[in-house]
């Protein structure tokens, strides 16, 4: 076995539900932990898979054609300048690959996705990270921490798990000061949930000349979790390179069905967008009242300080029925992060969480 991957501690992801629901007993356990879309799939991406059906013995189109004609509509981009991905931890994955060799440099931050670090050491990279500043990403020092090592470097925003966002200025100050050939990514996973118009949009700084990559993931805003896609865009020669690197038939038929009906389902999307924010507002006024500190969010979750272990608060919020997540292995051994659920599971949530903690509920 290669050695560097003994260093690899697997991605931990919760336990499907119906498993902690029978270990427990339980007969309505409700899930917010991985961020998912509260609403459910797409309406229209579920017809759209319904009517692919009966075309599951043909091979998908290893080129997505149709779903690249839509998203380029979308986004006002070339085919050429797109890839697709089993969702989008694969194309984080293929830029990986492509771009760091045994021993090259990967700049990201503490308190982030856990998968950078991961991927990074699937390739034998090394990975390194400039410290977060009042939880939010510091750009200033990521530009001060490039060595001539640095080959990518990987940050979302809004940042998962604190849900804080960079603005403009400083994004395009730390664009500016980036040597030039030092590839950026932009993980805009939850970009749909921010309300701030400050908050950049990769898509604004894309050009021919500058190794920038946006990432983009139906998994959140569209409701498609399960099916696994995403796709990132940037200069077409990178995306050429990325492409190399992707097996013929890395997403599959429904996936582009499903997606290609989901960019349109506008109606969903603004549905989703509002019940994130009045749950955000919800909970942040009922974790006031409960005197429990929070980090305001520019997406779907929000990061919940409580003061004990974390892991207990998790254990003891499973046995109400309510999963969450612990985030001792995002560096925060008594934080909590909740997804924004519908309105019945926020107050759930809340609920659950005053008792647990012991506070007037
Ligand atoms: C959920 C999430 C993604 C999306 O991953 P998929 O593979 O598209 O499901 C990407 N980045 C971050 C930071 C996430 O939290």
């Amino acid at each position: 076995m290669q050695p560097h991957l003994a260093q690899i501690t697997p991605y931990k992801a919760g336990k499907p539900l119906e498993e902690l629901a029978r270990e427990m007993g339980l007969t309505d356990a409700i899930k917010l932990a991985s961020n998912e879309n509260p609403l459910g799939p797409s309406p229209l991406a579920l017809a759209a898979i319904q009517e692919a059906l009966s075309d599951l013995h043909r091979y998908p189109d290893s080129h997505a054609y149709y779903l690249k004609e839509e998203l380029s509509r979308h986004l006002g981009l070339a085919p050429g300048q797109l890839i697709l991905g089993n969702g989008s931890d694969e194309v984080l994955d293929f830029l990986v690959r492509a771009l760091v060799p045994p021993g090259g440099e990967v700049l990201s931050t503490n308190h982030t996705f856990l998968m950078y670090g991961l991927l990074t050491q699937a390739v034998g990279g090394v990975f390194r990270i400039a410290p977060l500043k009042d939880l939010r990403v510091d750009l200033p020092a990521l530009s001060r921490a490039v060595t001539d090592q640095t080959r990518l470097i990987l940050l979302n925003n809004p940042n998962n798990p604190t849900g804080t966002a960079f603005l403009r200025p400083e994004w395009e100050d730390f664009l500016e000061a980036l040597p030039p050939r030092v590839t950026v990514v932009l993980d805009e996973a939850y970009i749909d949930f921010a309300d701030d118009p400050q908050v950049p949009q990769s898509l604004e700084y894309l050009r021919e000349d500058r190794l920038l990559v946006g990432l983009r993931t139906f998994s959140k805003a569209y409701g498609l979790a399960g099916l696994r896609i995403g796709y990132g865009f940037g200069p077409s020669g990178l995306m050429d390179y990325l492409n190399r690197l992707r097996l013929p038939f890395n997403v599959n038929r429904l996936a582009q069905a499903a997606a290609q009906a989901a960019l349109k389902d506008r109606a969903f999307w603004e549905r989703t967008r509002a019940v994130v924010h009045e749950g955000r507002v919800y909970i942040y006024r009922e974790l006031e009242r409960l005197g429990l500190s929070y980090t305001p969010s520019q997406a779907n979750y929000i990061l919940i300080r409580v003061d004990r272990p974390a892991q207990e608060v998790y254990q003891a919020m499973l046995r109400e029925g309510v999963i969450i997540r612990s985030m001792e292995e995002y560096g925060f051994p008594e934080h909590i992060r909740v997804n924004v659920g519908l309105p019945e599971e926020n107050q759930r949530f809340i609920k659950a969480l005053a008792k647990v903690l012991g506070l007037a509920g």
